[in-house]
């Protein structure tokens, strides 16, 4: 029996006034249903956020550290259930089993962080340039969000805009993605029985045209976090300008490993290996860039193609499955189309490059690891976000050359660098423009107590994740307070 799932608005689990369902499938296997959910309208936002706002009016003056005990006993529940919700994320997101695990043990991470930032939401004091007056700044929530998130961290992603919110004293309305709803909703039932109070978090599943697009421009809607793709992240800050509210977007990427030539070359292959097929590609830091020195150019492309060759593709919840598939048709299709267009237009293509439709393929949305080799900066593939399992290898001259290429990119997410020479590895963390640069590291692998976050086409310039100077910084506004205590009016800058 499927099983149906609802939205949550002000305490209340419910169906949607459409009464319209939306199924969610797994995508190695199309005809397991992983649940439904309500296919929700306006009118179902319009409620849930008159419960965000009803509950903002008491969840404010909750102290912070009392938030905190909620978000701790969340942390402990989610450990708890860490290996059913993993298993969860793997069926309905299709990522490999111990990464299902890792989507929710980033949430189980962010849940005991945010619980301690219950005890540090700290401001300033400094001494005032008069007798009988101090000076302060202190942090205050903003009001209602609007959380909307994708597909490819099902539990992680909303783990990370929700625990920063509600620490912070805000309320929020959720709207998961349309292909991992079951997932948001299995945290967000974790938070309920975690003593989060009813109507500060209200979740409304749904279409991102319809619920998404609603929800982000609603009057009574303080500020937006979400987190998609650049196209849909760009039609919401142009259609939100003006409307005085707070956005943070966190969108594409094209990533880039620089290889250098004293590089070890094991390591840079494992590396490459692990961004750019992990998650089958499907990550906004995915290493879909290697750029690669010319000196072990040739040995590098052996290398990963090999390598690539022999990861095993199939169900995410088998033992031995390597990469599991993409997360629907329309997405495989793409992947199809760009390997298409590599190959048009000159890239060669080492290994992989096709459909995998045989015996249990069939029932899912499988391509093979793909490794282009010969890709110049032209090149769409080396251009564009694929998310899918391509990764294109491309050739540098020296450091100067590929911090170069690497930097060419509309994007600027994340960046790494293999090499065993220290001032390489200086240069390029200094001269890599990207939210992140990784060190003998791949593209993939942020922790959660450290902002995190892209710029240029990447980001609005917020950051996920982390404190102060983090995720917080989103949800907070500064306040100053003066206060005079002397007794008798003063005037700045004019006396003392
Ligand atoms: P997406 O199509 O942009 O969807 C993201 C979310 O926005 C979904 O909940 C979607 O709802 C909703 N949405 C769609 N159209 C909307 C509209 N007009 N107004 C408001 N909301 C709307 O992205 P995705 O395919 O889920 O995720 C893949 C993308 O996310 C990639 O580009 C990847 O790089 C990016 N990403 C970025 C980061 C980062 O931190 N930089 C992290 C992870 C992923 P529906 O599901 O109902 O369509």
């Amino acid at each position: 029996m499927t099983l149906a799932y609802k939205n949550l608005i002000g305490g209340v689990w419910k169906d949607s006034a459409s009464g319209k369902l939306r199924e969610s499938i797994n995508p190695a296997n199309t005809s397991d249903v992983v649940g439904t959910v309500p296919d929700s309208t306006t009118a179902d936002v319009d409620e849930a956020v008159a419960a965000a706002r009803e509950a903002y009016r008491g969840w404010r003056l909750v102290p912070a550290p009392k938030r905190g005990e909620i978000l701790y006993r969340a942390a402990e529940l989610l450990l708890k259930h860490k290996d059913e919700l993993g298993r969860l994320a793997t069926r309905e997101m299709g990522k490999i089993l111990p990464e299902g695990l890792g989507d929710v043990q980033e949430a189980i991470d962010m849940a005991y962080f945010m619980a301690g930032e219950g005890r540090r939401l700290e401001g300033q004091t400094v001494p005032s340039e008069l007798v009988g007056k101090d000076c302060k700044s202190v942090r205050e929530p903003i009001g209602v969000f609007a959380l909307i998130t994708p597909w490819n961290f099902p539990t992680a992603i909303p783990s990370w805009k929700l625990l920063p919110a509600i620490i912070s004293g805000n309320c929020v309305v959720f709207k998961p993605s349309s292909d991992t709803p079951v997932c948001a909703t299995k945290l967000v039932e974790i938070l309920i029985r975690a003593g989060v109070p009813k109507g500060v978090v209200n979740m409304v599943h749904g279409s991102g045209q319809v619920v998404g697009s609603y929800l982000a421009r609603h009057p009574d809607i303080d500020g937006i976090s979400f987190t998609g793709s650049s196209a849909v992240g760009e039609e919401l800050v142009k259609s939100c300008a003006g409307l005085d509210k707070e956005i943070s977007c966190e969108m594409g990427g094209k990533n880039p490993i620089i290889v250098m030539d004293d590089a070890r070359l094991d390591l840079a292959i494992e590396g490459a290996l692990w961004g750019g097929f992990g998650t089958t590609g499907q990550r906004c830091t995915a290493a879909s860039r290697v750029i690669v020195h010319a000196k072990v150019y040739d040995d590098f492309v052996c290398g990963l193609a090999r390598a690539a060759a022999d990861l095993r593709v199939g169900d995410g919840m088998k033992d031995d499955t390597e990469m599991g598939p993409l997360i629907h048709k329309a997405q495989m299709e793409k992947v199809l189309e760009y390997i298409k267009i590599g190959k048009e237009q000159g890239g060669r293509l080492v290994t992989g490059g096709r459909q995998l439709t045989e015996g249990d393929y069939a029932k899912g949305f499988f391509v093979e690891p793909t490794v282009f080799a010969d890709v110049t900066q032209d090149m769409r593939i080396a251009r564009e976000e694929i998310f899918g399992p391509v990764v294109s290898v491309i050739k540098a001259r020296n450091l100067t050359e590929a911090v170069a290429m690497a930097n060419d990119s509309d994007y600027g997410l994340s960046a790494a660098i293999f090499s065993q020479d220290v001032n390489n590895c200086a240069t390029a963390e200094r001269d890599l423009q990207t939210g992140i640069v990784y060190i003998n590291a791949p593209t993939i692998g942020a922790e959660i107590q450290l902002p995190f976050g892209g710029i240029k086409k990447t980001g609005t310039g917020h950051k996920e994740a982390g404190g102060r100077g983090g995720a917080l910084d989103m949800f907070l506004h500064w306040k100053v307070v003066y206060r005079d205590f002397s007794g008798r009016l003063q005037k700045a800058q004019i006396e003392g």
